[in-house]
Parts: C-alpha cells; structure tokens; sequence
C-alpha cells in the first residue's frame, strides 16, 4: 500500500513548507524508501511561467519542459527524484480540465461543482502520480495558508483522499509558526492554536505540527501545544531558524525524531537513515577550507527567491571545492550609475543569471567586458550567454550596436535573434524553448573536460538565440562555440580559451545543481575564482 503525506501551511505564508517537505524527502528516502513530491498551487495562472518574479520569485523548469513552482527546486536538490509537469498542479490546471470535461459533454446531465468535479480532479492527480513515480511515499505540499478561499478546494480533497486511503496510508503535517514577541520576552503558540483550529474546521487534524520559530521550544511550551492543539508532545516538532544552511533542515528534523514518527504513523518499517554524506555537506558549508565572493550581477536583486536555483547552485560549487561563498548581489543598475570598477572590484567571479526585459542589460554588458579583460572568472547563463556574446561583438569584432533583438529590434547586428519559429508564436504561456534538450560538446573545449562526456542533456527557457549568420566572424576572432545543438544548428555553450574562465551557456544549469551533486560548470567556476584570489589575495 502506497503511503501518502500532506504538507500545509498556516499563520504565514514563507514558512518554508517546500523545504520542510523536501527535507522530509531527503530523510524518508535515506531511509530506502522511494518518494515522490508534489506541489499544489492554489492561484489561477496555469503556471508561474507569465509570473513577474516580483509575484512569484523564480520560476523552475523541468525536463518535460514544465514551467513551475520554485518549491520544486527544492525538491529536486533534496532528494534524487526527477519531476516532471505532474509534480505541480495549479487551480488553473483543475478548472480547465474540468471546463474542457464540462464542454465535451463528460459530465453530461450533471450540474459541475467544486464538490466533487474540482475535488475529484484534485484527488485523481494524486493517484496518477502515486501510480506514475512507482513511489512508495507521496508527499504533497498544499500552496498559501490555511484560511485562504482559493486554498479550499485543496483542503477539502485531501480530506477527502485520507478518508478514502485510510488513516493508516495517509498523514497530515501543518507548519506553523510561533513567533518570539520581544515586549512580551517569550514565544507565543495563539497564532499556532488558531491555524490549527481553522483546520479542524474544515475537516482537517494534523498529525504532525511543524512549529517554525526564531527560539527552541520547551517542554512546558510544547506540552501546551500538544494541548490546545490536540496533537500528542512527541508530535509537535521544532523546526528552528538555521543558522547557516537550508541543508540544515534534514537534520535538525532527524534530531527531533520526526521521520521516526512519520514512519510509525504510517505503519513503515525501515532502518534509521544513515546522513553521513550530508553531515560532510554541512561541514564544508560551515567550516569550509577556502573562501570567494561571488558577483551575481542581476536585475531582481532585492528579491531573495528570483535567482533561487543559481544562488543554490553557487553554494553547490562551492561545496564541491570545500569553498564557501559569499555572494554579492550586484544591481546591474548601479554598474551603469556607478561605473563597472567601483561596483565589481575585488570579486572573485562574476556571473550573469538568465532574464528578460531591457533594464539592466547595458550593465550586464558592462560586467561582462570587465571580466573578460581582467581575466576574472565569468559565468553566463541564458540570458548572460547573449550578453557575453553582445559585448564581444561590440568591443571585439568593432561591431558597432550589436544587439539582441529583445533590445533593439532595429540594431544593425542583430547578434543574438529570434527562431524563426518563435516568431510566429502569438500567445505567451508555455510558448519558449523550454526543458531538456542534447547538446554536443567539442573535444578539447573547457565545457568537454568539465562536464568529462561529449553529450549533455540541459534545461532551456528562453526565446531568442546566437544568430549563425555571425558565428564565422565569431570564429575567427577567437570566440569558441563549444556546445551546440546535435544537428549544429543551435549554439549551446560559448567560450574563450586564454582566459581562466569564461564560459556561457544557453541552457540553465542551475536547475540541475543539488549539494551532494554539484553541476560540473558551478564546480569549475568556483574553482578558477577560488584559484584567482588564491593567486592573487585581495
Ligand atoms: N530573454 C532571453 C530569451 O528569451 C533570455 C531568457 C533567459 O535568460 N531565461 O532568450
């Protein structure tokens, strides 16, 4: 029998629900078992592919080309599963397969309602992926916090989906939040008993609460939980703020037993997880051997979730040189304000994260032709692949203007430009390249003796690409078009030899980076920036 768990949310949205599940992941999975994760969103968009990342921080894409939520990232880096579009499900999704049954007459007769035709749909997609992953465990995380209207329908089919399974096959966890209020010295649980309340209403007890918080829980405070909660002591987990790591959260939940109980609640035996390999992660994140600092040079800076994956993969590479990183987020902005010297000095690698829109860019090219000339370790990924090859354009084949066309539709050389078969695409949501495409890597090229194999398979989302017209002019110049599409037509990976390290990349490499697997290209570009300040000490 098939063992599922569901994960939500309450007094505050942010809690760290997706890590919480993931870290759970990582813990059920040391444990032999097999798990799948699933996030449901409860908005309306059909996926956070047309989000601002204002709205909705990054977006992460899957091989199957999914456009979704970044709780996925978390967890893909967590765990060893693979995801695939049937890991995230939005409100969008439920009413317009229920709209299209509703028009091709599947529910004829029947007046359509949230009960059961949207709950039903809810419901059915946690069977297909408890049925599809081969999975023994199913952790499903609910979106937004308890009390939310749009939220509803999720409570309510889950609720439904225990009852169906049994007790014994399915479990509730509720993270929740017990803040430290200063004027009054202590942590409070009111908030915690009424989310948990507003749950119960519904249907809903948890088996489990996940009590987030800035200080430990004591035995008094945890017993009055368990009171008003009615949730047995032993249940009522503290999960503190980390001190340096996410990486952190596997273990901190190990310590206070929570996948032991987990297991028990649902009837599994299996041996304690051995976390060995993730305690070595953790050293080498706390006392790492070597220091950098890393300019990430982007244009949502000021927002924690919009470069997620890059950030985390950043501290993979790290991971993998015993490294630790401190990485600077650079306003592209403030290079064109400020000037690139002022802003970038004393970095020890400067990378240029994907996006899209004009703001920023000049500053980005800025970054790029300050690394490139002072020989500081460049990584470009989608977005800062186009921007590596403007600035050579411009300040090295003399190619005055050299644009993207995204920027200036009108420039005389149109570098970086759109497919043609872009071009006739017309609507917005889930239209670009995207997911897992082949690449071929050239012999004797930098990208080849990292990744150590010829033929890659990396994640796209992007619309616009190098333009071959150019690629000759490129060549000649010295400009290395390491990584290309197999039939050749599409370049994938730029490089330029003589310099310690610069490299770019069309596809994201990020989304594939986890701690206990760093990507290849993280690995060498903290290697060569740790190499630089190694050589030449700020
Ligand atoms: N805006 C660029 C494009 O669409 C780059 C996209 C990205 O960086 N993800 O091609």
């Amino acid at each position: 029998m098939k063992k599922f768990i569901f994960v939500t949310g309450g007094v505050v949205s942010s809690l760290g629900k997706g890590l919480t599940a993931a870290a759970l992941g990582t813990l059920l999975e040391n444990r032999g078992l097999k798990v799948a994760l699933q996030k449901f969103d409860p908005y309306l968009n059909v996926d956070p592919g047309t989000m601002s990342p204002y709205q909705h921080g990054e977006v992460y894409v899957l091989d199957d080309g999914a456009e979704t939520d970044l709780d996925l990232g978390h967890y893909e880096r967590f765990t060893s599963v693979k995801l695939t579009r049937l890991n995230n499900l939005t409100s969008g999704q439920v009413y317009q397969t229920v709209l299209n049954n509703e028009r091709e007459g599947k529910y004829l007769g029947k007046t359509v309602q949230v009960i059961p035709h949207v709950t039903d749909e809810i419901k059915n997609r946690i069977h297909v992926l408890a049925e599809k992953s081969g999975a023994d465990v199913i952790i499903t995380e609910i979106g937004g916090t308890t009390g939310d209207i749009e939220g509803l329908p999720f409570l309510e089919a889950i609720r439904e989906f225990a009852l169906e399974v049994g007790y014994n096959n399915a479990i509730f966890i509720h993270v929740t939040y017990v803040p430290f209020i200063k004027a009054a010295g202590e942590l409070k649980t009111k908030p915690t008993q009424q989310s948990v309340a507003k749950l119960r209403e519904i249907g809903v007890t948890p088996h489990v609460l996940v009590c987030r918080c800035e200080r430990p829980l004591d035995k008094d405070l945890r017993q009055k939980i368990s009171l008003f909660c009615n949730i047995p002591v032993e249940a009522v987990i503290e999960e503190k703020d980390v001190d340096h790591s996410i990486y952190e959260v596997p273990l901190m939940l190990q310590r206070e037993r929570m996948d032991d109980l987990v297991c028990r609640l649902l009837h599994l035996t299996t041996p304690t997880p051995n976390m060995t390999h993730w305690q070595e992660i953790i050293r080498k994140l706390i006392a790492p051997q070597h220091r950098v600092r890393i300019g990430v040079v982007g244009k949502y800076i000021g927002l924690q979730d919009a470069y997620k994956s890059v950030y985390e993969a950043i501290i993979h590479g790290g991971v993998a040189n015993d490294c630790g990183v401190e990485i600077v987020q650079v306003d592209a902005e403030d290079i064109e304000k400020n000037g690139v010297e002022k802003t970038l000095k004393g970095l020890g690698g400067i990378l240029v994260p994907g996006g899209f829109g004009e703001r920023g860019v000049e500053g980005k090219i800025l970054a790029a032709q300050y690394a490139r000339e002072n020989k500081i370790p460049y990584l470009g990924l989608c977005l800062g692949m186009q921007i590596a090859t403007i600035e050579f354009a411009r300040n090295v084949l003399k190619l005055a203007k050299a644009h993207s066309t995204e920027f200036d539709p009108a420039t005389p050389h149109p570098v970086i430009a759109m497919l043609d078969e872009q071009r006739k695409v017309t609507k917005k949501g889930g239209t670009m390249r995207l997911g897992a495409q082949p690449c071929q890597l050239a012999v004797g090229s930098k990208a080849g003796q990292l990744y150590g194999s010829f033929v890659i398979h990396e994640r796209h989302r992007h619309r616009y690409e190098f333009n071959n017209a150019y690629r000759e002019k490129f060549e000649q110049a010295g400009f290395v078009f390491s990584g290309l599409s197999p039939d050749g037509k599409l370049v994938e990976v730029i490089e330029l030899p003589g310099h310690p390290f610069f490299l770019a990349s069309q596809f994201h490499p990020e989304f594939l980076s986890k701690p206990h697997q760093p990507h290849p290209l993280f690995r060498g570009f903290i290697a060569a920036a740790h190499h630089r300040i190694h050589q030449k000490p700020i």
